[in-house]
C-alpha cells in the first residue's frame, strides 16, 4: 500500500505542469483566491458572465481536497432537518432544490465540455451497519416526505439494501436519488484545463499573503473590483474568519481491482454508500472495479495551519483498512494499493456558508460534502462578486446568522477530546460494547452546545 499526499485520483488523472506564479501587478474584474472546485467553478461562472478573472492558487489547482476526495456528488437534501430548523421550510427547500440542480449540472457540464470525469449518476445510500445506527436517517426521511420528496428520498429495508450491495453487515437505509460519483481529480483538472482554454489567467504556486485593496502574493498583486476567498481549511488564516471553522480530516484506502467481489456483492450499479455512524465510513466503486473506502474520523487541525497528520496518518488509514474488511469480508487477502487523506472544513452548522465583507466574498464550511455544493457555491460567489441579486445570491446559505467555534487553543483541545470520545463511542457501537459515562458525556457535548458534527 502506498500512502501518498496526493493519492490515487491525481496519479490516475496524470501530471500537469504548473502555470507561472504571479509576477508584478495586474488587473482583473475579479481575483479568485484558491483553485479547488469552489474557486474554479466561481471563475467558470464569472467568465460565462463576461468578467475577466485571475485565479491565484497556493500550490496547483485541484491538488487539495478537490482532487483527493471520495467523489460523492451529493445534494443537501440529507441536511433538510438542519436547514429547516435554521431557515424554515420554504427557504430550506430552496437550498435543497438548488443543490439538487447542482448535481445534475456537473454531469451536464462534463458532457458539454467533453471532460471525462467518470461522472456516473446513481442513488446515494445511507445504511445502518449496527443496531445502534438503525433509523438514523428517519428525521431526513420525515422532512423529505413532508416536503413531497417521496421519489427523491426513499427508505430501504435490509432486503432492499442488500439487493444493491450484499454486505453481510448491512441493515436498513435511505436512498437519495439525485446523486452521482466522479473521479475527483479528473473533474478538477478538467475544469482547470477548460478555464485556461478560455484565457482565464491562473497563477499557481502563488499563495495570497494579504487581501486588502489589492490581492497580494510574494511576487505581485492583483487590483480587482472584487475578490473571492475560496481556500477551504485555510480560511481561518484570513482576518474576519478565524473562528468560522474547525479543521478535521478524512482518509481513504483504495483496493486493487476486485470486479469479482463487486459481482459477488451485486454492487454493480455505481451507488455511493455511507454508513450511519457519527464519524462515518463512505465507499464507492470505480469503473475498473476498485473500492474506495473512506473514514471521516481523522485528527483535528490547529487553527488554519497545515498539519502533516491531516494528510498522512497511519492510524486513520489502519482504521479505514480494518473497517473495509469488516464491511466487506470477501476482500480478505486482496491488496490495498493506495491510501491518502486531507483536511475537512467543518462548519458549526454542518452547512456551507457564503457572504461578503466589503469587496471580498467568501465561501467555506462544506464539512465533507463539497463536490456537488461547490458548483452551487461557485454560482453564488460569482453573483456576489458581480453584485447581482438573483435566485442563488438570495439563498439562505448567503449571510446566515453567524455561528462560531471557540478560539484556539480551546477549539483544538476541545475538538480533539470530543473526537476521541466519538471514535470510542462509534467503536463500542460497532462491537456491541457499552461506552463509559464520561466518554458518553464528552461525545454528547457538541449536540448540547448546538454544534453539528462531521458525518
Ligand atoms: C479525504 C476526503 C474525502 C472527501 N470526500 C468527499 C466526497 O466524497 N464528497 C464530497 O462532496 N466532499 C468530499 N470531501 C470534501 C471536498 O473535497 C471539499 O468540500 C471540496 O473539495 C472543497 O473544495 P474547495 O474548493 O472549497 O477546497 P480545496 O479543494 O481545498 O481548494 C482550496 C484551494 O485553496 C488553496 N489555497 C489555500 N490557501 C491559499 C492562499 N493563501 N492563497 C491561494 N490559494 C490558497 C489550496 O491550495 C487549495 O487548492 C472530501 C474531502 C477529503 C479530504
Amino acid at each position: 500500500m502506498r500512502h501518498t499526499r496526493h493519492g490515487y485520483w491525481l496519479e490516475e488523472a496524470g501530471r500537469v505542469e504548473s502555470t507561472a506564479p504571479l509576477s508584478g501587478n495586474v488587473t482583473a474584474d475579479v481575483a479568485v483566491v484558491g483553485g479547488g472546485y469552489l474557486g474554479l467553478w466561481t471563475a467558470w461562472h464569472l467568465v460565462d458572465a463576461g468578467a475577466t478573472v485571475v485565479v491565484l492558487e497556493a500550490a496547483i489547482c485541484g491538488h487539495g481536497p478537490s482532487g483527493r476526495n471520495g467523489g460523492f456528488v451529493s445534494s443537501l437534501w440529507d441536511q433538510l432537518p438542519g436547514l429547516e430548523e435554521r431557515y424554515g421550510h420554504e427557504r430550506a427547500r430552496e437550498v435543497g432544490r438548488a443543490s439538487e440542480d447542482a448535481v445534475a449540472a456537473i454531469g451536464a457540464w462534463c458532457e458539454a465540455e467533453e471532460v471525462d470525469g467518470w461522472y456516473r449518476a446513481a442513488p446515494q445510500l445511507e445504511v445502518a451497519t449496527t443496531a445502534a445506527q438503525d433509523g438514523a436517517w428517519e428525521p431526513v426521511a420525515r422532512a423529505c416526505a413532508a416536503a413531497g420528496l417521496g421519489d427523491e428520498c426513499r427508505e430501504l429495508s435490509a432486503a432492499d439494501v442488500r439487493e444493491i450491495c450484499a454486505s453481510p453487515v448491512f441493515r436498513g437505509g435511505l436512498a437519495l436519488r439525485t446523486s452521482a460519483t466522479v473521479q475527483p481529480a479528473r473533474l478538477a483538472l478538467g475544469l482547470r484545463r477548460r478555464l485556461l482554454e478560455r484565457d482565464v489567467r491562473i497563477h499557481e504556486r502563488s499563495p495570497v499573503v494579504r487581501l486588502r485593496d489589492r490581492v497580494e502574493t510574494a511576487g505581485g498583486s492583483v487590483a480587482a473590483g472584487a475578490a473571492v476567498l475560496a481556500v477551504n481549511s485555510a480560511t481561518g488564516g484570513f482576518p474576519g474568519h478565524r473562528r468560522a471553522l474547525a479543521v478535521a480530516s478524512s482518509h481513504i484506502v483504495l483496493t486493487e481491482p476486485v470486479p469479482d467481489v463487486l459481482e459477488e456483492l451485486g454492487w454493480t450499479g455505481g451507488e455511493a454508500i455511507a454508513d450511519a455512524r457519527t464519524l462515518l465510513h463512505y465507499f464507492r466503486t470505480t469503473p475498473d472495479g476498485r473500492i474506495a473506502f473512506g473514514w471521516g474520523g481523522g485528527r483535528m487541525g490547529y487553527g488554519a495551519r497545515p498539519r502533516e497528520a491531516l494528510e498522512v496518518d497511519a492510524d486513520a488509514v489502519e482504521h479505514a483498512r480494518r473497517s473495509l474488511l469488516r464491511l466487506f469480508p470477501p476482500l480478505t487477502g486482496r491488496r490495498i494499493t493506495h491510501a491518502w487523506g486531507g483536511p475537512i472544513d467543518v462548519s458549526p452548522t454542518h452547512l456551507p456558508s457564503f457572504g461578503s465583507r466589503g469587496g471580498v466574498h467568501h465561501g467555506y464550511g462544506f464539512t465533507g460534502n463539497g463536490v456537488g455544493p461547490s458548483y452551487l457555491g461557485g454560482r453564488i460567489l460569482a453573483s456576489l462578486a458581480l453584485d447581482r441579486r438573483d435566485d442563488v445570491s438570495r439563498l439562505a446559505l448567503v449571510e446566515p446568522e453567524p455561528a462560531r467555534f471557540p478560539p484556539e487553543p480551546f477549539r483544538y483541545l476541545g475538538g480533539s477530546a470530543i473526537r476521541r470520545a466519538l471514535v470510542a463511542t462509534d467503536e463500542a457501537a460497532d462491537t456491541g460494547h457499552a461506552t463509559g459515562v464520561l466518554t458518553s458525556l464528552v461525545a454528547s457535548l457538541p449536540r448540547r452546545l448546538g454544534l453539528h458534527l462531521p458525518r
